[in-house]
């Protein structure tokens, strides 16, 4: 299948449900070939947003368009988009072949069209073996590849995900997740995904969007989302944030003096767009605070506290400790190996914060 591969824009779209306003003015652009995620939490209009892009909800403003083409006035069966439903809505009665031809079937296709697309497309899946049974006799993640079967196989310029993965278990996830990403490189469809998983959304896409209350909070890379989010809803809904409130003491052309309460001054680079007045807090991750000098020594370049183990999480792969240290209470991760032990709860510790790790956000 080779197709022309085509971007997807939304240009200040509001959608209204009576007087609740779902999507406030967003606007994103989709890049050719790209598998691009809505990120938010559950009702902040994720899936408005992609039956919109569908053409199954209308705009009360903006714009949507597909390959630079304004398709708000075209209804969905005319837009060439194909969408996954969260639930797969296969229909139960019918043979997975059947399916998947469905689509073919509804256009009029040649019988041997019919025949050749759909057998590609189960083949492509990996599911040729099971053609003539009925979706109730697959498994969870059988039964998403049909669903995606079926949608591949009418060749749609631009593929939509509504949550595919939330009915599987975490292990399947995982798989399902890689196997959709792997599909859609040997598409190069352009392809977007709803999920409320930051790390579905992390691991998979190339860029995504994160919303909250229909508003479009960031559009970025997952690296660039988590390591430079631009406001604390981002922080924390993207991985783990810590968060120190205070106020600029001084902005100058290189450094930022951040006055913490409880704390005192903090010196990070500048970063542009802050002026010198207000309230802000400094946002970290959990795994770039140091405990007891372990591995650095007392280094100078960092911030050290004298706190206490308030409370601690074994993970596995690491422990997060929640740590009291002048009136905060941080979230600190350690690796941890065997023979390692966790330290106590009420175990007093010296906590060393990185500098180059913070980042300056208005609270
Ligand atoms: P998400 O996909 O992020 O969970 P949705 O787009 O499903 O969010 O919903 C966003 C908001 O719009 C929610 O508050 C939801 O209750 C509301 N909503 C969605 N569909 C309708 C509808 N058909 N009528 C009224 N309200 C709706």
């Amino acid at each position: 299948m080779s197709l022309k591969k085509v971007s997807v824009e939304c240009r200040g779209v509001g959608l209204s449900y009576g007087k609740t306003e779902v999507l406030r003015d967003v606007s994103i652009l989709v890049e050719p070939g790209e598998f691009f995620a809505l990120l938010g939490p559950s009702g902040s209009g994720k899936s408005t947003l992609l039956r919109l892009i569908a053409g199954f909800n209308v705009a009360n403003r903006g714009q949507v368009l597909i390959d630079g083409k304004d398709v708000s006035g075209i209804p969905a069966h005319l837009r060439n988009v194909g969408m996954v439903f969260q639930n797969y809505a296969l229909w139960p009665h019918m043979s997975v072949y059947d399916n998947v031809a469905f689509g073919l079937v509804e256009r009029r296709l040649p019988k041997d069209e019919i025949r050749a697309r759909t057998t590609a497309a189960l083949e492509r899946v990996g599911l040729a073996q099971f053609g003539q049974r009925r979706p109730g006799q697959l498994s969870g993640g059988q039964q998403q590849r049909v669903a995606v079967a079926r949608t591949i196989v009418i060749e749609p310029q631009v593929l939509l995900l509504d949550e595919p993965l939330s009915n599987l278990d975490k292990k399947l996830r995982v798989t399902m997740r890689e196997e959709l990403r792997s599909l859609q490189r040997d598409l190069g469809i352009t392809t977007l995904f709803v999920t409320h998983d930051q790390e579905e959304a992390m691991t998979t896409a190339d860029r995504m969007a994160v919303l909250d209350h229909g508003i479009v909070q960031q559009v970025g890379s997952p690296v660039g989302m988590y390591d430079y989010p631009e406001n604390p809803f981002v922080a924390g809904f993207v991985g783990t944030a810590n968060t120190l409130p205070g106020r600029i003491a001084e902005a100058g052309a290189d450094t930022l003096t951040v006055e913490v309460d409880g704390i005192g001054p903090i010196r990070i680079a500048a970063q542009p767009g802050l002026q010198a007045a207000g309230a802000v807090q400094l946002t970290f991750r959990p795994h770039t605070v140091h405990l007891d000098a372990d591995g650095v020594g007392e280094s100078a370049a960092y911030l050290w506290m004298d706190g206490e183990v308030a409370a601690s999480e074994f993970l596995g792969e690491f422990v997060r400790y929640r740590i009291r240290a002048r009136g905060h209470e941080l979230s600190v991760d350690r690796p941890h190996f065997s023979g390692g032990e966790p330290r106590a709860v009420g175990a007093a510790v010296r906590v060393g914060i990185d500098p180059s790790q913070l980042r300056c956000l208005r609270a």
